[in-house]
């Protein structure tokens, strides 16, 4: 089954599966009975990896609406030198 697009003059496109090569040119629309004109657009031919996507979206709703955040970003303390295992046992000035 594949999902063909129909455009009804009255109301709006509407979405119908066929089998594969077996879609009309026109179908009535479920809403209003009207004829409806198939419409063709661009195949979703490649899939965008579900990480990609979901941080493109968060992207675009924190330019409208900023995440909220309930404390400030933790920081450390002046002077403090980040403790890499491998330098642990290094002198220190
Ligand atoms: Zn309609």
């Amino acid at each position: 089954m594949a999902i063909y697009g129909y455009r009804c003059s009255h109301c709006s496109e509407i979405e119908v599966a066929f089998p594969i090569g077996t879609a009309p040119a026109d179908v009535p629309c479920p809403d209003c009975g009207a004829i409806s004109v198939r419409v063709f657009s661009t195949p979703m031919l490649a899939r965008t990896p579900a990480a990609v996507s979901a941080q493109s979206q968060r992207a675009e709703r924190s330019a409208s609406e900023p995440e909220v955040v309930t404390s400030l970003p933790r920081r450390r303390a002046a002077g403090a030198v980040a403790a890499h295992p491998a330098t642990r046992r290094l002198p220190r000035p």
